[in-house]
């Protein structure tokens, strides 16, 4: 198997750098069975970051990954997201437990806020940490923060990751972002890495798939996989998508690969506003 490659979190967990998504998953009956069978498949192959959130399928999609980890709750570690409307005191704790239920366990490995809303950050802080002493989650993160919201977090508060839109059309997190978190020590998740599908079909992408013999979602993934403090969460519904996203794994992009892709996907040359999806 491709050797497991590892990022390690602040608080020392280390986790496998390519998880699985699950945005829209659990959204129609007809595609469920084949969507468990896919996050199984990434289980078997050591993809154990499953990223889901309450927003998705207003829990459809919690219940899913629910269905697909029984009896191998303690092989995965689940990351799910608290909107950003529920994270005041009472509303985090409740929209937590409630994702628990859905997911059917008793420990959320790591909570996100999904994006930053109109709640002071300590008072969503105070409650994450409740949550942390309670045991409901194991630590706590930050979603769609740029530099200034990390800058706006109370003193002492250290998130465990900063969820992130980054791939190759969306570079902008190279030029603060990254290099601000790497500062602090915060591991980014990468999330939407083939850009929702829509830049598989880019020409420099098939240019360098076919110096390798791979497949361009394999070389989306293997370029953002290519720091070693990004994780990437492809979402795949099929099992064979999720053996391709797990073959990028073998894939090491070359000095000429990179700048073949820079050149058809510039790097950012000042900052910009952190897009999201
Ligand atoms: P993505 O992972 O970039 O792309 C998913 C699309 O790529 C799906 O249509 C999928 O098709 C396709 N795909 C995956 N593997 C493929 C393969 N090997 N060959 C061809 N197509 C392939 O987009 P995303 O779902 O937006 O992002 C990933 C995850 O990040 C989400 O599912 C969610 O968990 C998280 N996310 C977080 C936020 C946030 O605000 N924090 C926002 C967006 C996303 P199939 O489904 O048919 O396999």
């Amino acid at each position: 198997m491709t050797q497991a490659r590892t990022v390690t979190l602040p608080s020392g967990a280390k986790v496998p750098a390519l998880g699985q998504g699950t945005w829209h998953m659990g959204d129609h009956p007809a595609r469920r069975s084949d969507e468990i069978a896919a996050l199984r498949r990434g289980l078997d192959l050591g993809l154990t970051v499953i990223d889901t959130a309450e927003m998705y399928g207003s829990g459809a999609a919690e219940e899913l990954v629910g269905e697909a980890i029984r009896g191998r709750r303690d092989e995965a570690f689940l990351v799910s997201k608290v909107l950003p409307s529920h994270a005041d005191r009472k509303g985090t704790a409740a929209a937590c437990h409630a994702s628990l239920r859905r997911l059917g366990t008793d420990r959320i490995d790591l909570y996100l806020l999904h994006w930053r809303g109109s709640v002071p950050l300590h008072e969503t802080v105070d409650a994450l940490e409740s949550l942390v002493s309670e045991g409901s989650i194991g630590s706590w993160g930050v979603s769609n923060f740029d530099v200034d919201d990390l800058e706006d977090l109370p003193d002492g508060a250290h998130p465990q990751t900063d969820q992130v839109l980054y791939n190759l059309t969306r570079r902008g997190p190279e030029y603060g972002l990254l290099p601000r978190c790497r500062e602090l020590a915060i591991p980014v998740m990468a999330y939407s890495p083939v850009e929702q599908g829509r830049l598989l079909g880019h020409e420099a992408l098939a240019a360098v798939a076919d110096t390798h013999g791979v497949s361009p979602v394999q070389v989306a993934l293997a370029w953002v996989l290519r720091r070693d403090d990004v994780i990437a969460i492809p979402k795949a519904s099929t099992t064979s998508h999720v053996e391709e996203n797990h073959a990028a794994l073998g894939l090491h992009l070359t000095d000429e690969d990179l700048r073949t892709l820079d050149a058809s996907f510039p790097p950012p040359t000042r900052e910009q506003p952190l897009d999201v999806l």
